[in-house]
């Protein structure tokens, strides 16, 4: 587990990729420079963990692209002690650069294998999510709601009522909505009823899986 001088200048560069791409936030460029991605990935791609790609990780799942991390962030806009539930923990790396942001995090992840290999890992690096859970992100966190920002980082076929629900007024869900492409779209909650909606182009993310699968 170890993050050299070289780890970090391949780093900075990759900063710098996401900043040409058009990442603009300060502190989420920071965030991507501090978090150490070749240790969230299996050995067998260390050496690519600084590449703007996305890699396979345990369970046929992926940790998503950098620049997809970035601009996911950047549209959550979170402030810091803001509470932010992120649905597909994964990796953990996501979870991480909210962390960074000095974000009260709580994450849900369905795959067990996943789930018990992050909660054991992040702390180690010293990121202290405020809660890991292992279950349906499909129904939010409810016991811990209202949050300012929910982030959901695999591909969702259609928008989960309870997540728009946990929100608070002025909070914003960031979501991947599609079957093979995904649009990211940003709702931002008005008041009780109303949601603005916002459409930011097409991802591609591994589905969010429900129950039944
Ligand atoms: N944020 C992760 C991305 C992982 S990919 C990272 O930075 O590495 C998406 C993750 O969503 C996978 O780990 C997958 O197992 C998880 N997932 C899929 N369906 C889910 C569901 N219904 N609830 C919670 N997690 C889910």
């Amino acid at each position: 587990m170890k993050d050299t001088f070289k780890h970090k200048g391949l780093r900075q560069q990759l900063v710098n990729i996401i900043k040409t791409k058009g990442i603009q936030d300060e502190n989420v460029l920071k965030a991507i420079g501090n978090v150490p991605r070749h240790l969230f990935m299996d050995s067998g791609f260390l050496d690519h963990a600084y590449q703007d790609k996305a890699f396979p990780i345990a369970a046929d799942q992926t940790i998503s692209q950098p620049y997809t991390v970035a601009f996911q962030t950047e549209l959550l806009n979170v402030k810091k002690g803001d509470k932010i539930l992120e649905i597909g923990t994964g990796s953990g790396y996501q979870t991480a650069v909210l962390c960074e942001l000095g974000a009260k995090v709580f994450s849900i992840e369905r795959q067990l294998e996943l789930f018990k290999k992050t909660i054991n890992f992040l702390p180690k690096l010293g990121y202290r999510a405020k809660k890991l859970v292992f279950g349906d992100g499909y129904k939010g966190l409810p016991e811990e709601a209202p949050f300012d920002g929910i982030i959901v980082t695999a591909g969702a076929p259609f928008v989960p009522k309870p997540l728009l629900n946990q929100l608070k007024i002025g909070g914003r869900l960031v979501i991947p909505v599609g079957n093979d492409v995904q649009v990211m779209t940003l709702f931002i909650r008005k008041d009780e009823k109303e949601f603005e909606q916002h459409e930011f182009g097409e991802f591609r993310f591994v589905p969010l899986l429900e129950d039944k699968n």
